[in-house]
């Protein structure tokens, strides 16, 4: 192999080279006496990257699927009656989740391409009288076809019925990289994982929590659902003296400790505004291909951390996709479920800037026209170009480097 593999999947995503540095490291004692002040600052600064305040954080050695579960685990009673919305590959496990755990769900269906409906929510929340919903579910941004829906309008859709459910949130994909306001949207469970914002392997499932979800876990805890591995209880017991009930994934959490730096050094605001950036180049560059479109089914929806995109009608992704990788060293994701053969996608999110992308984007046009894509080549990276060059920053200092 020459030079390096090109990742370009969203998640895992590039794990920054101080990153890579800082997991470098012996073995160390997870009961050392200087271990829990090093844990405390870690949940301290996590908070901050989940714009949260009050309530607190959980660090499971999973993967985000993992903190899934125990968000439901913890806070709902089996049979409870919940509203989620299904649009892709992530929203449709996340059902299959709640209901082989033993919720009541209420699925609403969406067209893929477009995220959570929240006047439809909000409809079914204001007929609820009796409050029989317990929690509100909603995948912020749906990473099989790069949509991202509206978290603050589903708040409001509690707010305007004053619907007492608490909301749950699948942040795996959005959670520092874009937009997201823990506190400010009101969420009572957020959901994320090391492998996609947080730059890091997969390995670590993260849950904020508010102060209201965990007055939901006191009162569940004899009636609730059987848990064990996943169990608030025990967590805040040890984390509470800067411990964990099991071994940590001490390497990952060191390597965790060094993005976090990066991301609060650079800031939250500046890390979403980069991400936006980058987003619009690749966009540019699928306006551009004759035949391709995004899966987001309008600018509204189309998100910033990943594009998927329709090839043209005669061409197979899977083509594409195993073009990109065999010949160009590129990896490029994969349509899911009803996307396959249809879709490819771009991950832009962590560790990324305009020329990694313009190489992405390059790839993914030679591939396409291997494939049988009658697109001009050079026509995306030359969109992109002149997007980067329109509003990529001037000024590189220390802090707009790790932005
Ligand atoms: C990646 C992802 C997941 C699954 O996370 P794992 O870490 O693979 O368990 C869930 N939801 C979304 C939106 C994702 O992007």
């Amino acid at each position: 192999m020459n030079g390096n593999q090109h990742l370009f999947i969203p998640g895992p995503t590039n794990v920054p080279e101080p990153v890579r540095q800082a997991m470098n490291l012996p073995m160390e004692d997870m009961r050392a006496p200087d271990f829990p002040e090093f844990v405390s600052g870690l949940l301290t600064d996590l908070k901050k990257a989940y714009r949260m305040e009050n309530g607190r954080m959980f660090i499971f050695p999973s993967s985000g699927t993992g903190a899934w579960e125990s968000a439901i685990q913890n806070t709902l009673r089996p049979g409870d009656k919940v509203l989620m919305s299904r649009f892709g590959q992530f929203s449709l496990l996340w059902v299959d989740m709640a209901e082989r755990l033993g919720l009541d769900v209420e699925v609403v269906d969406v067209e893929w391409g477009k995220g959570v409906p929240v006047d439809e929510y909000a409809k079914r929340l204001e007929a609820d009288t009796r409050h029989e919903i317990k929690a509100v579910f909603a995948t912020h941004n749906e990473t099989a076809t790069g949509v991202t829906s509206d978290i603050a309008g589903v708040r409001g859709a509690l707010d305007a019925c004053g619907h007492p459910a608490m909301l749950f949130v699948d942040g795996v994909s959005s959670i520092a990289s874009i937009e997201f306001e823990m506190e400010k949207w009101g969420v009572d469970l957020a959901v994320s994982g090391s492998q996609k914002g947080f730059m890091l392997p997969a390995g670590l499932g993260l849950l904020g929590v508010s102060d209201k979800a965990l007055e939901a876990n006191k009162a569940v805890s004899n009636a609730g659902m059987a848990r064990c591995y996943f169990s608030f209880e025990d967590m805040i017991k040890l984390n509470d003296t800067g411990y964990f009930p099991y071994t940590p994934a001490t390497q990952l959490l060191r390597g965790l400790r060094c993005s976090l730096d990066l991301l609060l050094d650079a800031g939250m605001d500046s890390v979403w505004a980069r991400h936006k950036r980058l987003a619009e180049g690749v966009r540019a560059a699928v306006a551009a291909w004759e035949g391709c479109e995004l899966v987001a089914r309008g600018p509204e929806w189309a998100s910033d951390t990943v594009s998927a995109i329709y090839v043209p009608e005669n061409v197979d992704a899977r083509d594409v996709i195993s073009g990109a990788y065999y010949k160009y060293q590129t990896s490029l994701g994969t349509g899911l479920n009803k996307l396959a053969g249809r879709a490819f996608r771009i991950g832009h999110l962590g560790s990324l800037n305009p020329v990694m992308l313009c190489g992405a984007i390059s790839a993914a046009e030679m591939a396409l026209v291997d494939a049988g894509a009658k697109i001009e080549p050079g026509s995306g990276v030359a969109a992109a170009q002149a997007q980067y060059r329109d509003t990529t920053p001037a000024t590189v200092t220390a802090s707009a480097k790790a932005a």
